[in-house]
């Protein structure tokens, strides 16, 4: 249901939660948020109301200047914190919105290679998929863009992985997904009151769009893999 991503040079968590807060209104069953420091993937997880997992976060800081987080609003799977974003699979993490309409034939088929699955959401099939193409020898932009020629369904996608510690990558297909700029740190969300307090300069990504964004950088490539410029906006008004 809502998504926030952060790299850049401060602790990761409290800006993802903060962020999931300014989307608490569009409604969520659980919550979490996964960061990486270098080849460590912590990931936080809690169902219910978003101060179970801020808790949760103050208690035992996950660290890292890189990470992802959710609030889910449950289509495949029940509230619960197993079914709770992100969805990782060999030190890769996901947050998804969306519903991949293929993910019961998609699981078959995992499972037949042999991969298990910790929850019984559509999401989590990203996560196996992407490990599989980077076992492959795929980057993460590679990796994520041939993950998603498998997907039927709608999605926004935010990934990070501990094997490229130092990006973001992100997609979206009738899923809102905007880039937010910042000095030294970049931003991800699903919609633009989650970074309002941090940037007013967006990037609104277009259907089939992957960015690749770093503390330094917003590269963004369409369908077709060519790099492209999309504009950026300036958001005046306040929510
Ligand atoms: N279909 C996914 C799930 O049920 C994502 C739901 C959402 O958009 O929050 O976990």
């Amino acid at each position: 249901c809502g998504i926030v991503g952060y790299v850049g040079d401060k602790e990761s968590a409290p800006i993802l939660v903060s962020g999931l807060k300014k989307l608490e209104y569009r409604g969520y069953d659980s919550a979490g948020v996964a960061v990486v420091n270098r080849n460590v993937l912590n990931v936080v997880r809690a169902t219910g109301k978003l101060r179970n997992l801020e808790n949760r976060v103050q208690n035992d800081l996950p660290q890292g200047t890189i990470g992802i987080g959710h609030t889910r609003w449950a289509t495949h799977g029940r509230p619960s914190d197993e079914n709770a974003h992100p969805h990782t699979y060999g030190g890769v993490a996901v947050v998804h919105n969306g519903i991949i309409e293929n993910h019961l034939a998609l699981k078959e088929e995992l499972r037949a290679k042999g991969h298990h699955f910790s929850s019984e959401t559509d999401s989590e099939v990203f996560a196996h998929l992407i490990s599989d193409e980077l076992k492959s020898g795929l980057d993460l932009p590679a990796a994520v863009r041939a993950a998603i020629t498998h997907v039927k369904g709608t999605y926004a996608l935010a990934v990070v992985t501990t094997s490229d510690p130092n990006r973001i990558v992100c997609t979206k297909d009738s899923s809102p997904m905007v880039l937010g700029l910042g000095q030294g740190q970049n931003f991800v969300a699903s919609d633009v009151p989650a970074l309002l307090e941090h940037t007013r300069d967006f990037v609104y990504m277009e259907e089939g769009d992957l960015a690749v964004v770093t503390a330094a950088s917003v590269d963004i490539y369409n369908r077709s893999g060519q790099k492209v410029n999309r504009p950026t906006r300036r958001i005046d008004w306040t929510p």
